[in-house]
């Protein structure tokens, strides 16, 4: 505990400013208080510079399903530094790509068998979008250019990610350096139709017609690829109405669209399948990952495309390179060597079935709250759930805000996006903790009242 309290001592006497944090309100931040910090983690509990025990709710940020400081984990890393540090990603490889790659076609639904790997969600999304585009190239249909994304949906912060995503504060401030050609399907979450929905709500399948709204507008010869989340994750756990994906597949097929599934939250178990599209029986052709893959301990991420459009890159015309794309660290071998561990823990605890064993643990704990005034909508899905908060009159995310604090001294680790706080507990979280997770919660609430 010295140690911490010097390190908290340090950070109290940062050079103001220099580090510059990332989706952060550093101006407010800094007004008010130290930065926030957190110096140790261990299952699913971090420590914070101020000595506080704090259950891990989102998994870090929705990638660390085994919990921290694995010793598996940390064995690995240390002897894949010793074995072999890093290897350069173009025209050479090394055995743990290649294996890590056929594992997770393994996973993957069926016909989807092959991995190009990148570094994080931001550039599995590009990636992805730059597959489609060259795919319909290949195919003689480079007029296929525009891309649609939706409404509320994420899909990290690269400048074709940016474009296709769907939160207005990402977007405005870099309008001018929008990707062209793209629009956006309308969002599915209507609160007066679903409040309170356990699982899949039954309203809004007929919101997946506004791609054939699209299809009409923008004429489908020249759109590439439709990109959704399965569960979009970062506007807070809105889930597919029933039907809603098997319908934009419908779509997709018949238009000669291909359908992207961003699953860098849904992947690797978190849905209780292996990935959101087996989850929700629609099968994409290409899926995006990231996150989990690697338990957020080295940074990974990659994409998973059918055999139809991996053949297509290696039959078309030839060039000296199919796919000119790629990362000095893709395949990096200290992340496939994780991936390869995390992909063994999962197997070998069965984690993926203990989703589905919390899943109504969560689900039913997270429904308790709704008798609290506060609260003004609560969904959940696999091993994810959101509350939103009534907003208070005249201060929008005030109520969030003062329940993030209250948590940082009250043993929960929150994510709070306005008044909305998202939930994707470690799959290690035992029923016990999910349950104490939201009574604890239910306090905060009441103190922050
Ligand atoms: N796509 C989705 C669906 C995400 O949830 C995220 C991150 N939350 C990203 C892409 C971007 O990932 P990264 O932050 O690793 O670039």
């Amino acid at each position: 505990m010295a140690q911490d309290s010097e390190k908290a001592e340090l950070l109290r006497n940062e050079r103001e400013g220099v580090y510059w944090q990332p989706f952060t309100a550093n101006r407010h931040l800094r007004a008010n208080m130290p930065p926030r910090t957190l110096v140790s983690a261990e299952g699913a509990y971090y420590t914070t510079s101020e000595g506080h025990r704090l259950f891990d709710t989102l998994s870090g940020l929705w990638c660390t399903p085994l919990g921290h400081a694995h010793p598996r984990i940390v064995e690995a890393v240390r002897r894949q530094a010793e074995t072999l540090d890093f290897a350069p990603s173009f025209q050479l490889t090394h055995p743990g790509a290649i294996s890590l790659a056929e594992r997770i076609a393994d996973l993957a639904p069926q016909g989807m068998d092959h991995v190009f790997f990148a570094n994080s969600g931001s550039e599995a999304v590009d990636t992805a979008l730059k597959v489609a585009l060259g795919y319909h190239r290949i195919k003689g249909a480079g007029n296929r250019f525009r891309m649609i994304g939706r409404e509320r949906g994420y899909h990290g912060v690269g400048f074709g990610g940016m474009s296709v995503g769907g939160i207005v504060s990402n977007r405005k401030m870099f309008a001018a350096g929008m990707m062209p050609g793209v629009d956006h399907l309308r969002h599915t979450y209507e609160p007066a139709h679903m409040a309170f929905t356990r699982g899949q709500p039954a309203w809004g399948t007929h919101r997946a017609e506004d791609l054939v709204r699209l299809v009409t507008l923008h004429d489908a010869s020249t759109i590439a690829a439709v990109i959704v989340e399965p569960v979009q994750g970062s506007t807070g756990v809105i889930v597919p109405p029933v039907g809603y994906l098997q319908r934009l597949r419908e779509i997709c097929t018949a238009n000669g669209i291909l359908l992207i599934f961003d699953e860098v939250i849904t992947g690797f178990g978190r849905m209780g399948e292996n990935f959101g599209a087996q989850r929700f029986g629609v099968t994409p052709d290409i899926i995006t990952f990231a996150k989990a893959v690697t338990n957020g301990i080295v940074p990974m991420g990659g994409v998973i495309v059918t055999d139809e459009i991996y053949n297509t890159f290696m039959t078309g015309p030839e060039n000296a390179i199919e796919f000119c794309h790629g990362y000095t660290y893709s395949g990096h071998p200290m992340a496939a060597a994780v991936g390869h561990v995390v992909l063994d823990v999962m197997r070998e605890e069965g984690l993926v079935a203990r989703v589905r064993e919390l899943e109504p643990v969560l689900e039913d704990a997270i429904h308790t709250l709704k008798d609290l005034d506060t609260i003004a909508d609560i969904r959940n899905i696999g091993l994810t759930a959101a509350i939103d908060l009534k907003p208070v009159d005249g201060k929008p995310g005030a109520r969030g805000q003062a329940l993030f604090e209250a948590a940082l001294r009250g043993g929960l680790l929150l994510r709070v996006t306005g008044e909305t706080v998202s939930f994707g507990p470690p799959f290690i979280s035992t029923a016990q903790e999910l349950r104490d997770m939201v009574s604890t919660l239910r306090q905060l609430i009441i103190q922050v009242g």
